[in-house]
């Protein structure tokens, strides 16, 4: 990924649109990502995938807590059942991480025979599934592929062909699954069965080839807008998936905004992470909170984050 745009040509672009994000915590991740908000904790979860770490922030409090995986975190969720608990594809696979004890369990590991991938972003659909993608280390051949954590425990590969797996978000009606592979640059939509939790149809609506910087990490609102943030290109912006239009964007001072999600009390908070990883110490001096948590606030409500629904077989309690 050698697409870079200055901070003053984005700046002039996106101020068109008069809307910046704002600093909330300077917590300075390498590659901060996957930002996850719990409705009934009130806490932002995130990680930072090359700290091998993942956090739990309190934005009342600003209380930030690091998880040390040790290996890297490409996505967290937090599991419904346990509330010390989360579900992590790290570097090896899903694993199941207890914040109490601090003890990592494998739950599946689909590439085993792969040594240069590692586990990326992943989110969850409603009904408690664990969809993420992998990417290669070195991110030069196109070696990844998108998998899902059933309910039951069981993994399935859903796409192959995969360079940088990334943002996911599924319409409102959940007919739709929307994936970003950063390193095509592609936003695609697939038919979406949530019954069974199989994809097709796969069409690409969104090319980004025009757009600063690449396609990461992905929400969507409740209007059925997706937000996507721009790695490398200082913003994050609003779609319309149906029409594949760019309807708006936010200026973020770091270059490398990885991903959004909504959270706060009415789900009115947009949280954005950014990445320093790759910057020089000559650019990040412009850019001095890199690797931050920033927020906007759009006048259109989110969705919410859903947790992994690990199902309870029979004659099992479900702690
Ligand atoms: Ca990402």
């Amino acid at each position: 990924m050698d697409q870079m745009v200055t901070q003053a040509e984005v700046r002039d672009r996106v101020r068109a649109f008069a809307q910046e994000a704002d600093l909330l915590l300077d917590a300075k991740t390498i590659l901060g990502e996957g930002p996850y908000w719990h409705a009934e904790q009130q806490k932002l979860y995130y990680v930072d995938i090359a700290g091998e770490m993942f956090c739990r922030f309190d934005p009342i409090t600003m209380q930030n807590e690091q998880f040390l995986v040790g290996k890297t975190v490409g996505a967290v969720v937090c599991d419904a059942s346990d509330s010390d608990v989360v579900i992590v594809s790290t570097r090896d696979g899903f694993e199941r991480y207890h914040m109490g004890t601090g003890t990592l369990t494998l739950l599946a590991d689909p590439e085993a025979d792969l040594l240069g991938n590692r586990f990326n972003d992943g989110k969850c659909d409603s009904k408690g599934r664990f969809f993420a993608g992998t990417m290669q280390h070195v991110e030069a051949d196109v070696t990844g592929s998108l998998y899902v954590l059933d309910t039951d425990g069981q993994c399935r590969k859903l796409v192959d062909d995969v360079g940088v797996s990334n943002g996911i978000a599924w319409s409102l009606d959940e007919k739709q699954m929307y994936y970003i592979d950063s390193m095509k640059q592609t936003v695609t939509a697939f038919d979406y069965d949530v019954a069974n939790g199989t994809l097709s149809n796969p069409q690409i609506i969104i090319d980004f080839h025009k757009e600063d910087g690449f396609p990461d990490g992905m929400t969507i609102d409740s209007e059925g807008m997706l937000w996507i943030a721009h790695w490398d290109g200082w913003q994050v912006s609003r779609w319309d998936p149906r029409t594949g239009t760019k309807l708006g964007a936010v200026y973020v001072p770091v270059a490398k905004a990885s991903s959004c999600a909504f959270g706060g009390d009415d789900l009115m908070t947009l949280y954005i992470t950014t990445a320093s990883i790759g910057t020089s110490p000559s650019a990040l001096a412009l850019q001095p909170h890199a690797g931050g948590i920033f927020t906007y606030h759009p006048c259109v409500k989110g969705t919410t984050t859903n947790p992994y629904r690990r199902a309870v077989s029979k004659g099992e309690s479900a702690s």
